[in-house]
């Protein structure tokens, strides 16, 4: 794989731009491989980038119905943060944004982190206690955060009303090295750096199958035939149910819409992420001026990746009485995605009843913050049958009553 560089730029520039090399292969399925991965979201791609690059494991192929990088992955709206309660929450969620510090300049890919601030903000008094118990739990799990006054919030975001009709700014949970990443650039720096190690990335594949033998996993059906395997990954977000039903066992994870929007865009006008859990609504500002919205997920089970008028009614609502300047605005494009959520808002990262076979899902509203953290661990737990990283999020959690609570961090919010 060519390096790229400010010196390969120059050298392309002055030749016509003809050296580029594509960035990942076209690949054809082979009849076996060591390790199979269903789903080349950016958890999926992150788990293979992991196997090859820390255990040498490469004979892996990632398979995916669509195209890589069009489920969930290229659709949210890439808020980075890691301001959880719970201490396994911490772990994983601050080990993927520290990971996304330097990212760029692993893949050699530029996935435009950009630290930019996140801000939570607390507009009842039980949410000020429950940031200030964040805080707490925060200086504990070595996470960066502190809670900040309404006069610190209007600073650093000026266009902001602190007295809105319903539910005054009361103060705010700030993440100074929580915020954005280019979530396609995620995607495509993972697959270019997999198709470096010799992985193959098999598109418009579809997994219709898992084979089994005595209890073990030994491969896949797809719709380009069957392939072997030794070991198996299922990381298909808002298709988990399905594929595990594949292989025998169910989940305890329900399927929902979520959806978000982007108006016209505009000059500057905040330069962070803001977040109003209460009214539920959040909110960034993208590099090309659009202002990026989202809101709650649907209160109802279903699998269609669209958005629907009563959400965005909703949300840009809920928004406009904090920052009265979006209604004169207009609405660009909005769309959906399709969220695994598991009852304690915590994902599952475990090995299933299915020997050779683990499982990666239930991120919800907030997994692409944790990619580079959950491929991490998860290629460990594939590679060597435990990590630290995944040792809580087991999917026999729900039958222990070892709930990862963090359905106030994550219940909304993303
Ligand atoms: C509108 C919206 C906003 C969001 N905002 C944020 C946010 O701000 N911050 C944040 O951290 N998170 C956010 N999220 C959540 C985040 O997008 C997801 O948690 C994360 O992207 C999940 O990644 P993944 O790799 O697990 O899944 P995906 O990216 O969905 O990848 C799974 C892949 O599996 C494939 N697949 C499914 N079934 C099969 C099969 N049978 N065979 C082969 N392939 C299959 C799918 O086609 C898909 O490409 C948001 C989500 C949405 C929808």
């Amino acid at each position: 794989m060519k390096r790229y560089s400010a010196f390969a730029v120059a050298r392309e520039a002055l030749t016509g731009h003809k050296g580029w090399e594509r960035a990942w292969r076209k690949a054809q399925p082979k009849k076996r491989y060591d390790v199979v991965i269903v789903g080349a979201g950016g958890h999926g791609l992150a788990t293979a980038y992991y196997l090859g690059k820390r255990f040498g494991i490469t004979n892996v192929a990632i398979i995916e119905k669509g195209w890589l990088g069009g489920g969930n992955t290229g659709r949210n709206t890439t808020i980075i943060r890691s301001n959880y309660l719970q201490d396994p929450s911490a772990a994983i969620y601050e080990k993927a944004r520290s990971l996304y510090e330097t990212l760029s300049q692993d893949l050699n890919y530029n996935v435009m982190f950009s630290p930019r601030g996140v801000m939570m903000l607390a507009q009842t008094e039980h949410e000020v206690r429950g940031y200030l118990r964040t805080v707490h739990a925060n200086a504990l799990q070595g996470v960066k955060t502190r809670f900040i006054t309404p006069a610190e919030v209007k600073k650093i975001v000026p266009i902001i009303r602190l007295d809105g009709p319903r539910y005054p700014v009361l103060g705010a949970l700030w993440q100074d090295r929580g915020g954005t990443a280019r979530h396609d650039a995620v995607a495509w720096g993972y697959a270019r750096a997999c198709s470096a190690m010799g992985m193959d990335i098999i598109q418009k594949c579809e997994v219709t199958g898992v084979r089994q033998e005595a209890g073990r996993v030994t491969g896949v059906q797809t719709t380009k035939g069957d392939i072997a395997c030794d070991k198996l990954g299922i990381v298909v977000a808002g298709h988990s149910g399905v594929v595990a039903n594949m292989a025998g066992f169910r989940l305890p994870i329900e399927c929902v819409a979520l959806q978000a929007l982007v108006s016209e865009p505009i000059k500057p006008v905040m330069d962070c992420v803001v977040m109003a859990n209460t009214v539920h609504g959040y909110m960034s500002q993208s590099d090309k001026g659009e202002m990026v919205i989202g809101g709650g997920a649907d209160q109802f089970n279903n699998y269609s990746q669209r958005g629907s008028f009563h959400h965005v009614e909703e949300t840009v609502r809920a928004l406009i009485e904090t920052f009265p300047m979006l209604s004169r605005l207009k609405m660009l494009r909005w769309w959906g995605g399709i969220v695994d959520m598991t009852g304690d808002r915590s994902p599952i990262l475990s090995k299933t009843p299915l020997e050779g076979c683990f499982i990666n899902c239930g991120w919800g509203t907030g997994g692409f913050k944790a990619i580079p953290g959950s491929g991490w661990g998860f290629a460990e737990l594939m590679a060597k049958g435990h990590s630290p990283l995944t040792e809580e999020f087991s999917m026999w959690r729900f039958r222990e009553g070892k709930f990862i609570d963090e359905s106030v961090a994550a219940g909304v919010a993303h």
